[in-house]
């Protein structure tokens, strides 16, 4: 195993400082600014960085995929570009972000083509969240009835919905699915034409104002549903956040998308075309390599109306699914749980190391055949790298096992050529923030780390953060949270 630093992102909806838990994972001088997101990848946006030494040698992730073929995917035979298929982010959100949704393969392709300075990838970009702190987002259309729920109790939004042609009754006459609404409304607001924005200009303030009023006035009495109250708090909030008075982002947002309030280690999966935001809190995220972004509004980035309309004729009937979780608990009470999609790009495992796993009672993360991605949150602890040999792999067939050791010869001797020096951890003090690049047929051994090991991280910087459990919320004080991204192999 080799360590990471991961890319920074310092976008404006970041949490500031050091109470952004992205700004303390980096480990680098933390400013007065946001810090939105890392990245543990090979996106060409923000790679992450392979520290080869001791004598502090760096190189790009990808460039050490693509030098070192023992370190990428065993099984494949194809040339070597040295991308991983997946990206590991942790996001730190004060702010919403955009409404966005991403498109699947065969659009995704189409779009780079023909725009590639909108969409920089030619990949489909399905997401899988996983709440770190309570994480506010909206994430798939609301079905009607709740959407009718929150029209009939604002009846100034409905009628201003009316004059822009948005007629429930209509809609619903004419059948379709539980989305419809939510879907119309979506594609009447997105792509309104100026005279409609120009009907929202002067009618946002007015808006707001009895949003404001029906607020008020429910306060003592039960008049409206939590339902209804929580859209008219997201409305006004959303509004006084937009900077863009002809961005009808807050309506479409508080009213037709499907709120979602996770707590700390919940997760969902947004497939392709699933319009969402995400609004508050902290998350580790694992995409495909992808950065291709549809946006919807609440933003004054480029927003594209006439592809995202064409995107929600596939959203709806599946919207988000939860994640089986497939928990394998030892006796000594550690848990390891993999979060696996229905796409072969990533899966997410996360082991938990509490105090009783001592090197004698450790976790064991078996090996795969392809390249992981860890990193380590909460209480530091004690990983350590077993290579397991290929004798001991189990059920390859002999055939399977020659091609695999022709494969291997020739990586071998592509790697004898190749002078870059490194030397891969073989045990290591892994603090919180600590990210690993996994040789494909590591076995890990995670245990509680012992302090006096500590000295053991002098392969890298010593970081003078030390481990502070008041940003950590969700993690117990005495366990290390460690999640590990790969392909996922099983689909
Ligand atoms: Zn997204």
């Amino acid at each position: 195993m080799l360590k990471l630093s991961p890319a920074i992102k310092n976008y404006a909806w970041g949490v500031v400082g050091t109470d952004s838990k992205v700004a303390l994972l980096s480990k680098g001088v933390i400013e007065q600014k946001p810090y939105a997101e890392m990245w543990l990848g090979t996106h060409k946006d923000g790679c992450a960085t392979v520290h080869l030494n001791d004598a502090g040698d760096k190189i790009d992730l990808i460039n050490f995929l693509k030098e070192n073929p023992t370190w990428n995917k065993v099984s494949g035979s194809q040339e070597l570009t040295g991308q991983l298929p997946f990206l590991l982010k942790v996001l730190s959100v004060a702010q919403p972000l955009s409404i966005q949704a991403h498109p699947n393969k065969q659009l995704a392709v189409k779009l780079h083509k023909e725009q590639p300075q909108h969409f920089p990838d030619d990949n489909h970009k399905p997401e899988l969240t996983f709440a770190l702190t309570p994480f506010s987002a909206l994430a798939g259309l609301e079905i009607n009835s709740i959407a009718i729920e929150r029209l009939s109790s604002f009846e100034s939004l409905s009628e201003l919905m009316k004059t822009i042609g948005f007629c429930s009754e209509d809609i619903l006459a004419k059948g379709g699915d539980e989305y419809s609404l939510s879907r119309e409304a979506c594609r009447m607001l997105t792509a309104s034409s100026d005279e409609i924005k120009a009907k929202f200009v002067v009618s946002m303030k007015q808006l707001v104002d009895k949003a404001q009023q029906i607020l008020v006035e429910a306060k003592d009495k039960t008049t409206i549903s939590p339902n209804v109250t929580m859209s008219l708090q997201l409305f006004v909030s959303l509004c006084s956040a937009t900077s863009s008075p002809t961005d009808t982002g807050p309506v479409l947002a508080a009213f037709f998308l499907c709120h979602r309030k996770l707590s700390p280690c919940d997760a969902i999966f947004l497939s392709a075309n699933v319009p969402h935001a995400y609004l508050s809190g902290d998350c580790v995220e694992i995409m495909a390599t992808s950065d291709n972004v549809v946006r919807a509004g609440l933003t004054p980035k480029h927003c594209d109306p006439v592809i995202l309309s064409s995107m929600l004729d596939d959203c709806g009937v599946e919207q988000m699914k939860m994640i089986p979780q497939l928990p394998t608990s030892s006796p000594d009470g550690s848990v390891t749980t993999f979060f696996i999609p229905s796409i072969s790009d990533f899966c997410l495992q996360r082991a938990c190391v509490s105090a009783s796993n001592t090197s004698s009672s450790p976790v064991i993360i078996p090996m795969m055949n392809v390249p992981r991605i860890l990193l380590v949150l909460g209480r530091p602890c004690m990983i350590e790298a077993v290579h397991v040999s290929k004798s001991s792999k189990s059920q390859e067939t002999s055939h399977d096992e020659e091609i695999k050791q022709e494969h291997t010869k020739k990586e071998d001797e592509k790697e004898k050529e190749n002078p870059r020096k490194f030397n891969p951890l073989m045990k290591l003090f892994a603090e919180e923030g600590t990210a690993l690049l996994i040789q494909p047929g590591t076995q890990l051994i995670l245990s509680v780390a012992d302090p006096s090991h500590s000295q053991m991280s002098s392969s890298s910087s010593p970081s003078s953060e030390s481990f502070n459990p008041s940003h950590s919320q969700i993690i117990p004080s005495d366990c290390s949270m460690i999640f590990i991204a790969s392909e996922n192999v099983r689909a």
